[in-house]
C-alpha cells in the first residue's frame, strides 16, 4: 500500500516531541555538526541514507511515527522520507512504523522560530538539553 508523506509544522512537533512513540530523523550532511540540532533527533545523513535505511529502521523499533527533516525539508528531508515509504512497501511489512512526516522548512525554520536547539555533540543525542 502506497502512503503519502504529511508534513507538520514546528509547533506541532514541539509539543509532540516528548512523547516515547516519536523518532526526529535529522538527515541534514556536515551542516549537523556545526548547526546544532532539535534535541533527542537522530542523525541519518542524506549521502548515505539509503544504505542505512535498514539500521535506522531497527533504530526506531517501537516508535510508530517518524519526523524527517533537512535543513529546510525541501529536498533532503521529503525525498529521504519517500525512501523508508519505498523500502517498508518492498519489504511488505510496516515495522510498526503508522506515520511518515516531514518537518515543515526544515531545521532552518526549527531555528528562526526561536525552538530549543541542542548543541551537544554526543552521538547519538540524549536529547536532554535545551
Ligand atoms: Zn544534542
Amino acid at each position: 500500500m502506497a502512503r503519502s508523506i504529511s508534513y507538520m509544522t514546528g509547533s506541532q512537533l514541539l509539543s509532540l516531541k516528548r512523547r516515547p512513540n516519536i523518532a526526529i530523523v535529522d538527515v541534514r550532511d556536515d551542516e549537523r555538526g556545526y548547526d546544532g540540532h532539535i534535541a533527542g533527533s537522530l542523525h541519518y545523513a542524506s549521502g548515505t541514507f539509503t544504505d542505512k535505511i535498514p539500521d535506522l529502521v531497527q533504530e526506531v523499533q517501537g516508535k510508530d511515527t517518524l519526523v524527517f527533516h533537512c535543513a529546510l525539508s525541501q529536498v533532503r528531508g521529503p525525498t529521504c522520507a519517500r525512501r523508508v515509504v519505498d523500502y517498508l512497501a518492498e519489504k511488505k511489512e510496516d515495522a510498526g512504523i503508522k506515520n511518515i512526516l516531514v518537518l515543515e522548512r526544515g531545521f532552518n525554520g526549527w531555528e528562526a522560530s526561536g525552538r530549543p536547539v541542542c548543541r551537544c555533540t554526543d552521538i547519538p543525542c540524549k536529547g536532554n538539553s535545551a
